[in-house]
């Protein structure tokens, strides 16, 4: 039986792609030039069979995992890297990253306003809670966005020639805020201004949804460390579970340290088995990632068709797999998250409902319907139940099915 979508969905959906050639020509091309850049590294440090082999207990002596560090490293420009399934998620591994770089005293620096949620109360940001950087005395400023929701580069300068500053965050991706996703060039500038302000401050770029997007990533631009999730971008849908640090040595030295114990570092740590799909899903990655970037062009097109407002617009050049659906009010929210849902390969028979979720102010609804669970790489969708009623669409293992979840949510919506 053929999924239940109308005539007129699906010929909006031709009229949606049809305009949407040249938008999808540039996502292959930079999928093309990724895949060769993963493919290349994968020859040179001559991955064969005994890879996927991994390790139990200890883990000593994992070929596997020691080689993909060197891969990762090398995708990504850097002296190291340290890619773990001991990461339990992006917030781990940046905390890692974190704690590696600064010590009692020191101040970490938010060069883009206030970081992902997540984070906030790993920097201690509201109150010191717990284990939070602030616990063990390290200080924390926010350069806060300008009026027009833009990187206050002024602000930034001043910021990191303060006393104390030694590490400066750049989030990448918009992540939910309401601020535009950052390219790589504009990382680059943000580099070389606060190298100049501050030579000693080492820059941490928070890459989650961002890896593959373009065909250079932060560290090829002035970064000393990117830092993501495994179950988004990089991990193309098949890593089951983990995350990835790449960068300067010492700091990928210290943030493995912080990850298992001091003097322990990255010689423990059994990969269970896991090797092949983190190899596998590196290898998809840069193709997942253009399948979700083209799922999202495609939301946008629908949904700009259909009268609604989205950023980024659909023929934006893309720096991140996130689109911003605006629906104004809560009932064609509901409605579009639960066709998201009723479109999922897994768990599509359920109704997702707003719900209180911890650490926001007010009800949250979120459709997914993942292999991997809470994997943003596969198709998801989110949204805070307040103004302006914003849904934040992410992710489509492939765009065939992907393009099916957004028509489906379409159909629902259009469904009084
Ligand atoms: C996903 C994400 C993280 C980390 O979130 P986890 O759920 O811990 O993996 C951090 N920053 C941004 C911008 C993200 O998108």
């Amino acid at each position: 039986m053929a999924l239940q979508i109308s005539e007129r969905v699906r010929a909006l959906a031709a009229e949606a792609q049809a305009g949407l050639r040249s938008q999808f020509d540039r996502i292959d091309a930079i999928a093309e030039e990724n895949t060769q850049k993963v493919l290349a590294a994968f020859q040179k440090h001559r991955v064969a069979e005994s890879y996927f082999a991994g390790t139990t207990g200890y883990g000593y002596d994992d070929i596997g995992r020691d080689k993909l560090d060197e891969i990762f490293a090398e995708i990504f420009g850097t002296e190291d890297a340290l890619v773990r399934i001991g990461f339990v998620n992006g917030t781990h591994a940046i905390t890692a990253a974190l704690f590696g770089a600064l010590r009692p005293g020191d101040v970490l620096v938010s060069a883009v306003g206030a970081p992902y949620d997540t984070l906030l109360g790993v920097i201690g940001v509201v109150d010191k809670g717990p284990g939070s950087l602030k616990e063990y005395g390290v200080g924390y400023r926010q350069v806060e966005l300008t009026a027009d929701n833009q990187p206050d580069l002024a602000g930034l300068s001043a910021a990191v020639k303060e006393p104390g500053v030694k590490a400066v965050l750049i989030q990448r991706s918009k992540g939910y805020s309401t601020r535009s996703s950052l390219s790589v060039d504009e990382i680059g500038a943000m580099c070389a201004l606060i190298r100049a302000a501050n030579p000693d401050a080492s820059i941490l770029v928070d890459n989650c949804y961002g890896e593959f997007v373009e065909t250079r990533e932060p560290t090829e631009a002035g970064a000393d460390l990117v830092v993501g999730s495994l179950i988004k971008n990089p991990g193309g849908g098949l890593a089951p579970t983990g995350g990835y640090i790449a960068g300067r040595r010492d700091l990928v030295e210290a943030a493995a340290m912080r990850l298992t114990a001091p003097g322990i570092g990255r010689e423990c740590g059994s990969t269970l088995g896991n090797n092949r799909s983190l190899y596998q899903g590196l290898f998809l990655a840069p193709h997942t990632t253009a399948q979700a970037v083209k799922t999202a062009v495609f939301a946008a097109r629908m949904m700009e068709l259909l009268g609604y407002r989205t950023e980024p617009a659909s023929d934006a050049v893309r720096h991140d797999i996130i689109q911003m659906l605006h629906f104004g009010s809560p009932e064609p929210l509901k409605k579009f998250c639960r066709g998201i849902q009723f479109g999922a390969p897994v768990d599509s028979y359920v109704t997702p409902e707003p719900w209180d979720m911890p650490g926001y102010d007010c009800q949250v609804i979120m459709a997914a319907g993942a292999f991997i669970q809470g994997a943003s790489i596969e198709l998801s969708c989110d949204a805070p139940m307040r103004e302006p009623y914003t849904a934040y669409l992410q992710g489509g293992l492939t765009y065939e099915s992907g393009k099916a979840g957004v028509m489906l949510a379409v159909e629902e919506l259009l469904n009084f």
